[in-house]
């Protein structure tokens, strides 16, 4: 019944518009994919990439080997700029070369990981209660395993494709991205001629396992950190003076605490609120199917800036973290620090933010220093070849289910390649419960089900057969 639905969508699809799916030469099995898959991920959490010092080569070996096996040409790159034991690793399935490229990217670090917070051994690579254990399940060596798979299995089945499929695993995202920075400034020549490229930052939503919607990352905000500093004169805290550093730092900081940023509804993010209304029972739905009207109404208003995430997504962001002054109890010191991690709309402009801080803490005393500039702003579009092909694949998958477009607060490598023309989408290929998403990436039990593995792959491939 799912295969007859299935073959009737692709005959319209073939009517409607020029993308039909590219036809496959060979069958596969997929049970055995989703098999060989898994397989693949556990052997690849079972190599120890914490970031730092990241040892990605090994792990390049490891793919690499499994690349050649299936006849790609790899090509290691970078370490010279990336250090000892780093690497970048590039191979590609070509096709006939009438449309351009897709590139499937994904970064062979991991964060460090806390064993005694563990269930198991975070480098073990454990299949237990249906999951599979490690630190980089869900970020992202899961989705690296899938990405290499969904390309094997397109050149096994000898699908017609007319766009190259490019295979990127970077080393260094965790820390400061240095892996895509690199790879991009090296070899422009590789990237020129892709289009469309995947990476981590889109996040389907599930809860008690029922998917609410498949999002598409199109957007993510831009960090814009500062070192906030104030010298002074040290002396001996037992004689208070006015050339203490520390109070007028505290004074600033309190000032730009109390600051409430500006409500700011970017269309991407009406987009997103406009999709999920449907979710809602009145009067909610209605509020959300139009958020900037919303906002001017106070119940909507407190309702909407409560959830911690939307209030992320329709304003600029501004956290005071860190903090330093003497560090004895009887010395007044010589400076006053602190850190703030500000996240910028992609619209909006760093100068700005920067001039409201100086207006703000309002003391010529106090200094800004940028510590962490802004990526190059990220907004792909929602009507690209690639997007329809990733609603296509979707809907086959649950006609019920809508595609949306969360925006990421947090950072991801796409802007290094956006910044050479490449639109750049979010793509997580499972559907992983909200619960275990917030648990394990960055930190304890992360894991990914096996269900999940088969899915993905299956999901991936067909994304990229419906993007030829
Ligand atoms: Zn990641």
């Amino acid at each position: 019944m799912r295969r007859a639905l299935f073959f009737a969508a692709s005959i319209t699809l073939a009517v409607s518009t020029a993308s039909a799916q590219a036809p496959e030469a060979r069958k596969l099995d997929w049970g055995a994919i989703a098999q060989e898959t898994q397989q693949i991920l556990q052997d690849y959490l079972r190599i120890n990439t914490t970031n730092p010092p990241g040892n990605e080569m090994k792990t390049a070996l490891f793919l690499k080997s499994l690349l050649e096996k299936e006849g790609f040409e790899v090509q290691l790159f970078d370490s010279t700029e990336l250090g000892a034991g780093r690497v970048n690793l590039y191979t590609r399935l070509k096709g006939n070369g009438s449309k351009k490229a897709i590139a499937l990217v994904h970064h062979m670090d991991v964060v460090p990981a806390a064993p005694q917070f563990w269930d198991v051994d975070p480098f073990s690579g454990t299949v237990k209660d249906g999951y599979v254990w490690g630190r980089g399940a869900l970020d992202m060596k899961g989705e690296g395993s899938a990405h290499l798979m969904a390309m094997i299995a397109l050149k096994r089945a000898g699908v017609q494709l007319n766009r190259d499929i490019v295979f990127i695993a970077n080393s260094d995202e965790e820390l400061s991205s240095t892996g895509a920075i690199v790879f991009v400034k090296n070899h422009p020549d590789l990237l020129k001629d892709v289009e469309f490229l995947v990476t981590e930052g889109g996040d389907n939503l599930v809860t008690d396992g029922k998917l609410h919607y498949f999002g598409i990352g199109v957007a993510e905000k831009r960090t814009f950190w500062q070192r906030v500093s104030v010298k002074g004169v040290p002396s001996h805290g037992s004689r208070p003076t006015k050339q203490n550093p520390v109070p007028k730092l505290v004074a600033a900081l309190n000032r730009i605490a109390n600051y409430e940023t500006p409500l700011h509804v970017t269309p991407g993010v009406d987009k997103f609120f406009r999709d999920i209304a449907r979710m809602y029972p009145e009067p909610r739905k209605t509020w959300l199917s139009n958020v900037t009207l919303a906002l001017k109404n106070p119940a909507a208003k407190d309702w909407i800036l409560s959830d911690i995430y939307w209030n992320a997504i329709l304003r600029n962001t501004i956290s005071l973290t860190g903090l330093s002054g003497s560090n004895k109890t009887n010395v007044i010191p010589p400076e006053a620090t602190a850190e703030i991690d500000i996240r910028l709309l992609p619209d909006q402009n760093p100068a700005d933010m920067l001039a409201t801080l100086k207006r703000l803490a309002a003391d010529t005393a106090v200094h800004f220093e940028t510590i962490l500039p802004p990526k190059t702003p990220l907004e792909s579009p929602t009507n690209s070849d690639f997007f329809h092909a990733i609603e296509k694949a979707a809907h086959d998958r649950d006609p019920n289910v809508f595609v949306t477009t969360p925006m990421l607060t947090g950072a991801t490598d796409r802007p290094s390649y956006q910044k050479v023309g490449i639109k750049a989408y979010g793509l997580d290929p499972f559907k992983v419960e909200k619960a275990d998403a917030q648990r394990g990436v960055h930190g304890n039990n992360e894991r990914l089900s096996v269900e999940n593995v088969g899915f993905g792959v299956r999901y991936l491939y067909d994304i990229l057969r419906y993007a030829q």
